[in-house]
Parts: structure tokens; C-alpha cells; sequence
């Protein structure tokens, strides 16, 4: 059956390859993006997660067009690293507040329409970062080990609802936010990756997909890795 999908950040990366994913099954799928052309096949939507007026009227133009979100792909995020002692307020809570606080504004406003429901499916995605930490990232792995324990509480509020909230944790994907790095710096990542590659946007996807399906219906506040044994342990 054709579902209602929302995708933040599905105009490129991994959210968009989340988008095709949804697509190429059959389902409707509504995507944000902030600037540029959005790639073709969805409803795209401009919408910054940041500001809570462009987030409602995203999902009132999504109702009208395609009906309630029925499953919610909380992906949108954004790096800003750097050493803590160099590390500027501004630094820390811009990446937050697009990470941590505008994934609870995207959750809160979609949880609405599946409470009505009595069903509905969320995924955020988070990082390996989270839990493993990173050096220069104290922001961002905050911010990603935020989402765990945000999507455990929002599982627990809405489970009885038959909703359920999964959290799926990357290594390193092969998209513009890693093609940032330094030669150096993706060599060195490697050497702790047993898989020995970075992903491809493609196998978050399919996880995310899973997580959205009948199939996983009993899996709630679930923490899962895609990242080639990186975070293996923790
Ligand atoms: P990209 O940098 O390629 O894309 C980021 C996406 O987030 C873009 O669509 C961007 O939109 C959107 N976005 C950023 N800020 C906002 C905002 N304020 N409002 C709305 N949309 C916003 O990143 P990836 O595809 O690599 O990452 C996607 C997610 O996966 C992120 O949450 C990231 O933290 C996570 N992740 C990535 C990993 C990797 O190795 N690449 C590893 C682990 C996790 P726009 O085009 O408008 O800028």
C-alpha cells in the first residue's frame, strides 16, 4: 500500500537516496530541501527544520498534497567541527539546534497526525559518532547522542499507539558531508572501518526502509548500526 513519506534533507546525500528508496516501492514521498532545484519525482517542499513556522506550513502543504505522514525519516543534519577550546557557542548550538531541536520539531509535528491514526513509523537518523565520539565533533556527536535518547522517550510515550521510533547509526557514507574531509582524514577513518569502505548512501537506505516496514513492526527504540563494524561494542 502507497504510504505517506517525509524525508528532511531528501534533496541529497543519504536523504535522498532514502527518498528513492520509498519511491521506487510505490509510496509518496514528500522531501525538504532550503535552496536550489530539488531533484525530480517528489513533493518537494522548502523548509528549514530550524524555523517552526517553516516547518508548519511544510507539513500543511505535505497533508494536503499527499495526506498525513504516515512514515517520518528525520534526516536532515549538519557538521560544524571544531576543537573544543576553538569551539564557539555559536558553533555548538547551531548544531544542535538543526540536529537535536529541529528533529524534535519534525517528530513533534508528525507524531500529531499518527496519534489520530493510531499508527506511524519514525526513523531518525543519528551517526556512529554518537556513541563512539569524535575529536572535533563534540557538537555533533551531542547532538546525534541526543537523538537516542529523544527517540527511547518519544518510543515509550507513543508505542501503545502502534507507533514506533528506530534510530539508525551510519559510519562513513560516501556523500558531500564526508567528501569534505581531508585524503588524510579519510584514510585514517578507514583503518578502524573492518569492512575497510566507506558506505554508500544506498545501504542506509535500505535499513531505514526496513525499519519502516511491516516486517519490523515489534522494533521500537532500536539503535542500528550501518557502519561496516566501526562502532562495534559500544
Ligand atoms: P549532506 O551534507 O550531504 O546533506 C545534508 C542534508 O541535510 C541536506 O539535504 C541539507 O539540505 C539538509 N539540512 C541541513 N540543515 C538543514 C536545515 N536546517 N533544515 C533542513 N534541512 C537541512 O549530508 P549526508 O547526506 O551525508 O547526511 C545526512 C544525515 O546523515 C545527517 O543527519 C548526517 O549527520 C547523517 N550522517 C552522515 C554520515 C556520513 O558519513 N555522510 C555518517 C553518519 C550520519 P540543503 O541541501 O538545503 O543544505
Amino acid at each position: 500500500m502507497s504510504r505517506s513519506v517525509l524525508v528532511t534533507g531528501g534533496n541529497r546525500g543519504i536523504g535522498l537516496a532514502i527518498a528513492r528508496a520509498f519511491a521506487d516501492a510505490g509510496d509518496k514521498v514528500a522531501i525538504t530541501y532550503r535552496s536550489g532545484e530539488p531533484p525530480a519525482g517528489f513533493l518537494a517542499v522548502r523548509c528549514d527544520i530550524t524555523d517552526p513556522e517553516q516547518v508548519e506550513r511544510a507539513y500543511k502543504e505535505i497533508e494536503e498534497a499527499q495526506g498525513p505522514v504516515e512514515v517520518l525519516v528525520a534526516n536532515a543534519g549538519v557538521t560544524r567541527d571544531q576543537l573544543l577550546l576553538r569551539m564557539s557557542e555559536e558553533d555548538f548550538t547551531s548544531v544542535l539546534e538543526t540536529n537535536l531541536t529541529g528533529t524534535f520539531r519534525v517528530v513533534k509535528r508528525a507524531s500529531r497526525g499518527m496519534l489520530r491514526a493510531r499508527k506511524g513509523r519514525i526513523v531518525l537518523i543519528s551517526s556512529v559518532v554518537g556513541l563512539l565520539g569524535s575529536a572535533g565533533q563534540a557538537n555533533y556527536a551531542a547532538s546525534k547522542a541526543g537523538l537516542v535518547g529523544f527517540a527511547r522517550s518519544i518510543a515509550r510515550e507513543l508505542g501503545s499507539r502502534n507507533i514506533t521510533i528506530n534510530v539508525v547509526a551510519p559510519g562513513f557514507v560516501d556523500t558531500d558531508m564526508t567528501r569534505a574531509l581531508s585524503d588524510e582524514q579519510r584514510a585514517n577513518i578507514l583503518t578502524g572501518v573492518p569492512l575497510g569502505r566507506y558506505a554508500q548512501p544506498e545501504e542506509v537506505a535500505a535499513s531505514v526502509r526496513f525499519l519502516s516496514s511491516d516486517e519490523a513492526a515489534y522494533i521500537t527504540g532500536a539503535v542500528i548500526p550501518v557502519d561496516g563494524g566501526l562502532g562495534m561494542g559500544h
